[in-house]
């Protein structure tokens, strides 16, 4: 069980060639890999970025069966990749890439075989190219061949903020675990307290962004790599929203050892590692992002006794809309977006609640819990369809 777990069902690497807006032909490596089926069709993002490479859409697809599992959405796991950089890109070469891509790998996609979705450098507009590609393949609209569609056709209400509205859900839970430790506030949890956490320091790619002062509130407001504290101690000495002399910028490496109650790594995989993890002096990091803390870093943190809310826990938001789209988009019905918001908490909460007291009942770390569950949920399928011939 171990080797076919630690298996892919299907990899696919294919050449992406691309005639550039200035007349000369670029070629690029793209990817699709399928790790598993055994709960249904294949899900995952599809990412542009120049560090793709086979073995990092692997572990992403991966992740995906591990996470469709955990918050038990009937799918298997699977991630795509293009080893290209889209910000140096014009719109009309990120469509001819796009196209091209979708229709190298179209034999192994379909709403009930494989279904992609926005990753890192990916967005709706990406989803629609694949869907009308797929679409005049077929020779009728597919909506349900892609999640995280613009609106206008057939996206869901609430997959934007889906990932976000996940994490923050997860980090409140965990504030709520660990109340005592919260520097003495009583953890927010319900009514008008429920959204008091509020960002205090966010980075982009390139940029960061340092706030003494709430930043913004609400869920969608915590994405990215972002940092958040549940309140501000009241002893402070002297008011920083006022001061002008703080700093409003830090280097990136910084915000992730700022003093703060909970740190969101939201992006990259492999941030915080065994040179940073013993100066991060958050209390909880809710990864935001796929595999943001190295195993080495893990153990660190673990022994710290930093709550460590796992990527397959905190941003399985994000597929779980997915979920919702795809069940819409194979209906022809929409949902209100109360309707996805909710389904969306209870299934988020409800997926906490069985990492936590799995945790406890075995003694052992939230990661380990929500791969065990996991892991479970996959045999038991397995099992019961049985090895064919
Ligand atoms: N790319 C997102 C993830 O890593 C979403 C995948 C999906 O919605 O299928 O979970």
């Amino acid at each position: 069980m171990h080797r076919m777990l630690a298996t892919s069902r299907r990899e696919m690497a294919v050449a992406v060639p691309l005639r550039r807006d200035d007349g000369s032909i670029a070629v690029y490596e793209g990817f699709r890999v399928q790790h598993n089926f055994s709960r249904g069709p294949a899900k995952g993002g599809l990412r542009f970025s120049t560090a793709v490479d086979l073995d990092e859409v692997r572990a992403l697809a991966m992740w995906m069966t591990w996470k469709c599992a955990l918050v038990d959405v009937p799918y298997g796991g699977a991630k795509g990749g293009v080893a290209i950089e889209p910000r140096e890109h014009s719109l009309g070469e990120l469509e001819r890439v796009t196209r091209r891509y979708t229709s190298e790998i179209l034999p192994i996609i379909g709403p009930d075989m494989d279904i992609p979705a926005p990753d890192i450098g990916t967005d709706e507009r990406t989803m629609a190219w694949i869907m009308d590609t797929y679409s005049a393949s077929k020779g009728h609209t597919v909506p349900g061949v892609v999640t995280g569609k613009p609106i206008a056709l057939g996206g869901s209400l609430g997959r934007a903020s889906a990932t976000s509205r996940g994490v923050a859900h997860v980090a409140l839970l965990a504030m709520a675990s660990r109340g005592s430790t919260l520097r003495g506030h009583r953890p927010p949890s319900r009514g008008s307290a429920r959204w008091a956490a509020t960002p205090l320091a966010s980075c982009r790619r390139r940029a960061s962004r340092w706030s003494p002062c709430p930043m913004s509130t609400g869920p969608s407001s915590m994405s990215e790599a972002s940092t958040s504290r549940a309140s501000r101690p009241t002893s402070t000495p002297r008011d920083p929203c006022a001061d002008s002399s703080v700093p409003t910028s830090l280097d990136r490496d910084a915000l992730l050892t700022l003093d703060v109650d909970v740190l969101v790594p939201a992006a990259l995989e492999g941030v915080i590692t065994e040179d940073n993890a013993a100066q991060v002096r958050a209390s909880i990091v809710v990864e935001g992002a796929n595999g943001p803390t190295t195993q080495a870093a893990d153990e660190i943190l673990t022994d710290r006794d930093v709550l460590v809310v796992p990527d397959i826990l905190a941003n399985a938001g994000g597929v779980i809309v997915s979920y919702f789209e795809w069940v819409q988009s194979n209906q022809a019905y929409q949902w209100r977006e109360s309707e996805v918001n909710d389904r969306l908490a209870e299934r988020m909460t409800n997926a906490w609640h069985a990492v936590v007291e799995h945790a406890g009942a075995h003694r052992i770390t939230y990661r380990e819990a929500a791969t065990a569950l996991a892991v479970r949920r996959v045999i038991e399928a397995h099992d019961l369809r049985g090895l064919y011939p």
